[in-house]
């Protein structure tokens, strides 16, 4: 963003599993250096490529029961059945106070915590174009078995119905656009929805 925000803000992107929240997110990293993006604990191992302290903190299941204990993460879920990931709460509270603008790319039990908890922060929506293309999506990611495949679009099903409790949506049809999209909210708190 060239121009200091009108105000400084949190926005909560969620979304279905593979609507593209994480290269959407990338994507305002690469272009928007100004707004803070969370870094998530998470205990799933790193994928091929994935950077511990960049992509997520990749922690042990004792190190996020103790996150946990100490109220160090402002939310956290059991995402897929299969591993724990939360936001450490201390870095968020840092970058709001300085005034930074502040993106938490979280699933949809982590977003409805920070709606109750945070009630200030503006809970976007990410969408597919369509349930087939999030299909064709995950395929194509090629990053999951068919079986965990099968269980992520059971839960991408559910979490497509959430779209009512968030404040704006915006349609993932092309990455840029809907990089722009989210971009705009920081400024305006509304944005030119695309659906
Ligand atoms: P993946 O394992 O594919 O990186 O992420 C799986 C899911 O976990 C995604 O839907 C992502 O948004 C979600 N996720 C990532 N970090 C967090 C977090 O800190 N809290 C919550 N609740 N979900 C997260």
């Amino acid at each position: 963003m060239s121009e200091a925000p009108a105000r400084s803000r949190l926005i909560v992107l969620a979304g279905p599993t593979a609507v593209g929240k994480g290269t959407v997110a990338a994507c305002v990293r690469d272009q928007h250096p100004d707004i803070w993006i969370s870094v998530s604990v998470t205990t799933r191992p790193a994928r091929p490529g994935e950077i511990d302290g960049v992509h997520y903190h990749f922690i042990s299941d004792e190190e996020f029961d103790r996150l946990v204990a100490e109220d160090g993460l402002l939310e956290w879920a059991v995402v897929h059945s299969a591993a724990r990931y939360g936001t450490p709460r201390a870095p968020v509270e840092e970058h709001l106070a300085a005034g930074r603008p502040a993106l938490l790319e979280i699933d949809l039990q982590g977003a409805r915590q920070v709606r109750k908890t945070m009630p200030e922060a503006l809970m976007c929506f990410l969408a597919p174009p369509s349930f087939e293309e999030l299909e064709r999506r995950l395929v194509g990611r090629g990053t999951e078995g068919p079986e965990e495949r099968e269980r992520r679009l059971r839960t991408a099903r559910t979490e497509l119905a959430a779209e009512a409790e968030f404040d704006v949506t915006i349609v993932n049809t092309d990455v840029q656009t809907a990089c722009d999209e989210l971009v705009d909210l920081f400024r305006s708190g509304t944005s030119r929805v695309s659906s």
